[in-house]
């Protein structure tokens, strides 16, 4: 079964299309599917901040609680122009299924700021931080609901979200928020950990269809946190990495990339822009290479109903959020693509963050190893409980995924009960 939405570009209708599938195979009531399609809890703020040539921008932003039925909400922060509230709506949800799949106890939760980062100083960035962290503070907390870095975010916003919660508490609070510095309680392994669990899960989609490794191809989407770490742990395992792309075009190259040139250029001009070590190419044709591993690593609605069947790639690797539409899910399954779906192939960055939190609120420290071995762990686990479920439901991986994770959330949301 296949869902089809109104609006192919509506992250939110492609989240509910594919939540409603998955609950009727799991034969879900219909009050609690009510229940599971909605938000449980949204703020929209206003923020006055004085920018620095003196003029005050008015900058909205969001945070939405889809669910705390498991634990507390947990979610990134995207900063980015397109930031709408429908978008953090599916992003909110996308959290609680993901965090249910891999099986840590934590709701789900995003939030977002509509601003361009690249065109703001440091300190304005700091002050959208601080003002954006006041604004939600009376509905945040580490049992309540815990922020971590998404698109145009990072370290540093973090510390600074951090700092500013616990000036406002009179203490130190470091379990407030993930994906912070190491000095400021964050673990070892965070900013590998998505692009390490999106290898992890080729590796196992690899070794599930009987391919090789080091025959193989990957083309990645993005070169941000999830798209260069996706692109350096692929290589790592022997896969040749043709191309890679940012907000502007592609790099593509059959020799395979020169990732540390890349990166080295990426430290210094922030864009892939200006890096001579391939041909260019658009973020379309990325997607439409012949290779065998595509990640779409950058955005949402890249691969829709219009250019999912010019795509030649067997298995795809979701290391973003929502990047195949809803309407594209039935094409990319009649031609046979592999699809790890997003609530499990990103879901190395939240389980490290997981880790983050439980070693904050210990004040005892892992090592990486210890990260990426629990880590791993839950990867594989997750990744064969998936397709497991695919197997025995004769469903597709990305509706197994949303009934491996909703089963788990909708069980915690019956026991509860309803209270009134
Ligand atoms: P990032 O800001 O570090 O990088 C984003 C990359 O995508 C950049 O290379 C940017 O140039 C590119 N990009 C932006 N808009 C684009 C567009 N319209 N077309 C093509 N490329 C575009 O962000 P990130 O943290 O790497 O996140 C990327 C995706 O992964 C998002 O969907 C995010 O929600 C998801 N994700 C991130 C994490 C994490 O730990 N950072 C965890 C899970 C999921």
């Amino acid at each position: 079964m296949n869902p089809q939405v109104a609006s192919e570009d509506n992250p939110y209708q492609a989240m509910q299309a594919r939540l409603d599938l998955a609950s009727e195979r799991l034969g879900l009531e219909p009050n609690l599917i009510s229940i599971l399609r909605t938000c449980e809890r949204e703020i929209t703020i206003s923020m006055p901040v004085v920018m620095d040539d003196g003029s005050v921008e008015v900058f909205e932003g969001f945070r939405v609680q889809h669910s705390t039925s498991r634990g507390p909400a947990k979610g990134g922060i995207r900063y980015a122009l397109n930031v709408n509230r429908d978008e953090v709506r599916a992003l909110a949800a996308w959290m609680t299924w993901k965090c249910a799949v891999v099986n840590v106890p934590f709701g789900g939760g995003k939030g977002g700021v509509v601003c361009d980062p690249f065109k703001m100083s440091k300190s304005e960035l700091e002050r959208v931080t601080r003002r954006y962290v006041t604004g939600i503070m009376d509905f945040i907390g580490p049992d309540r609901d815990v922020p971590a870095p998404d698109m145009g975010t990072d370290g540093q916003i973090m510390a600074w979200f951090m700092d500013t919660y616990s000036m406002h508490k009179h203490a130190y609070l470091p379990a407030s928020v993930t994906g912070k510095p190491i000095s400021l309680g964050g673990s070892l392994g965070r900013i590998e950990a998505t692009g390490r669990g999106v290898m992890l899960c080729a590796r196992e989609a690899l070794k599930h269809l009987g391919m090789n490794p080091k025959e193989c191809t990957t083309a990645i989407q993005g070169s941000g946190n999830v798209g260069m770490i996706s692109a350096l742990q692929l290589a790592s395992t022997g896969i040749k990495v043709v191309a890679i792309s940012d907000v502007h075009g592609g790099l593509y190259n059959e020799k395979g990339i020169d990732l540390a040139g890349l990166r080295k250029h990426m430290k210094v001009q922030r864009k892939l822009d200006g890096f001579d070590g391939g041909d260019r190419i658009s973020n379309n044709e990325l997607l439409e290479l012949e290779v065998d591993i595509l990640v779409p690593a950058a955005t949402e609605n890249v691969i829709t109903s219009k250019n999912a069947a010019k795509l030649h790639a067997r298995i795809i690797v979701e290391g973003a959020n929502g990047p195949v539409t809803a309407n594209a899910d039935k094409i990319l399954d009649d031609k046979g693509v592999f699809v790890v779906p997003d609530i499990l192939a990103n879901a190395g960055g939240v389980t490290v963050s997981y880790f983050e939190w439980v070693q904050d609120r210990m004040s005892f420290f892992w090592t990486q190893r210890e990260v990426e071995e629990r880590m791993e762990r839950i990867m594989v686990d997750s990744f064969a409980a998936t397709v497991d479920m695919a197997q025995r439901f004769g469903e597709s991986n990305r509706i197994a995924a949303y009934m491996l994770g909703v089963d788990r959330v909708a069980d915690t949301t019956r026991m509860r009960g309803i209270y009134a």
